[in-house]
């Protein structure tokens, strides 16, 4: 009876649902929120420099700037990097949708360069093949929370006179070589939605070591206006006076959410350690079952594991993903896929986009299923996925 998969009417390994993911709030975090609620600043007040101090001190950064989601901390950058109309970004298809959407709403043109079939994340050859006389900056994505080759990159860069905003939504707390991602880039995104490693709701961040960067990632998170005498055109209107100077946008996140993101960074290597752990233990089993394939990891990069991908070999399979997908969660185990070529949806195909820019990300999407992972996993919740994993694989191995 027990080998009977879900799907086929058997008993689930698990009688409970086991999500692919999810915060871990405590009491100490919602003492801080409440704190901040009887303070005098719910918005633009000491809680807000506080957690961009923080995150800066964190990663290695000398500025930080705090917005309202990871998605605005893309666009705010894409601004900084002065990305206009006509100017081509190279990124990724293998991401969110936001890593490309951010190059849309400057006017620019989203270029994508292709995955490196080993570590899933942009081949660094494939940048170079796509760079024209109209590219201005990479934004390149550290996929599942593993590092890009950096120092690759930033020498493309540098040779091209290229602008990198690495999109790190999945990395907080990876290094790169001994150094934390959020500290070689040009600037930084992260992001903390409640699935990523800390979480103030709704909440991003943008490091960057670069004065001038940071000063207009400050202004367009609140419409371009700055009250800075020295950027002022007319310096002696008055006390009351500021100017717009730019068209920014309203993109400001509230004290109220950094207080909760001060108490959450407090957390995060007690969280990266026990996502490590998790992987490690996964690693060891599933690299013992015939037809899947484990995340690989460059010697160059420590992940802090956002998520946990794995792969299917498909020719030693009977069936396709879809199939290995649903039985999965009929066994109660929480998959997801991570992620739709960004050039698959509607809307860039709208765009003049076709199925075929990326060969190996488009392979590479038919075979990929994301397994739970989060810090509040038991082992016991891990053996259960891989348990799961184990009776479906088996049952449809050719
Ligand atoms: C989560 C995420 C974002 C955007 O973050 P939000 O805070 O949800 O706006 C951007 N890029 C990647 C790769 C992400 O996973």
């Amino acid at each position: 009876m027990e080998d009977i998969l879900a799907i086929n009417g058997g008993k689930p390994v698990r009688n409970k649902f086991l999500p692919y993911g999810g915060q871990w709030i405590e009491y100490d975090d919602i003492e801080m929120v409440v704190k901040t609620l009887k303070s005098d600043y719910l918005t633009t007040g000491p809680k807000v420099k506080a957690f961009e101090e923080k995150v800066a001190e964190y990663v290695g950064a000398k500025y930080a700037v705090a917005v309202s989601n990871g998605t605005a901390a893309l666009h705010g950058a894409c601004f900084a990097a002065d990305i206009r109309k006509g100017d081509e970004v190279i990124t990724t298809p293998l991401t969110f949708a936001a890593s490309a959407n951010c190059i849309l709403y400057q006017g620019g043109k989203p270029v994508f360069a292709d995955i490196n079939p080993k570590t899933y994340n942009i081949d660094v050859n494939d940048i170079e093949k796509k760079i024209t006389d109209k590219t201005k900056a990479i934004i390149p994505v550290d996929f599942t929370g593993q590092a890009v080759d950096l120092e690759k990159i930033m020498e493309l860069a540098d040779r091209y006179n290229l602008m990198v905003i690495e999109d790190a939504a999945h990395a907080i707390g990876t290094e790169y070589k001994g150094k934390r991602v959020g500290s070689i880039s040009h600037m930084t995104e992260f992001s903390f939605h409640p699935v990523k490693h800390i979480t103030t709701g709704e909440g991003g961040v943008i490091t960057t070591n670069d004065k001038k960067l940071y000063e207009k990632l400050k202004s367009f998170r609140t419409h371009g206006i700055t009250r800075d005498k020295k950027l002022l055109n007319n310096k002696d209107e008055g006390p009351w006076y500021y100017e717009q100077l730019d068209l920014g946008f309203n993109y400001r996140i509230t004290d109220i959410q950094c207080a909760m993101g001060i108490s959450q960074l407090s957390k995060l290597d007690k969280f990266i350690k026990r996502r490590r752990e998790l992987v490690k233990h996964y690693n060891k089993l599933i690299s013992q079952i015939d037809g899947v394939i484990v995340p690989h990891e460059p010697g160059y990069s420590n992940s802090s594991w956002h998520i946990y991908v794995i792969q299917l070999e498909l020719d030693k399979l009977k069936v396709d993903r879809k199939k290995i997908f649903k039985a999965l969660k009929e066994e109660n185990i929480g998959v997801n896929v991570h992620y739709i070529p960004v050039y698959y949806h509607p809307y860039y195909q709208k765009l003049g986009y076709s199925k075929g820019i990326c060969e190996n990300a488009e392979k590479l999407y038919e075979r990929i299923i994301t397994l739970p992972l989060f810090p509040q996993m038991t082992n016991k919740d891990a053996e259960d996925v891989v348990k799961a994993l184990n009776k479906v694989i088996k049952y449809y191995i050719k």
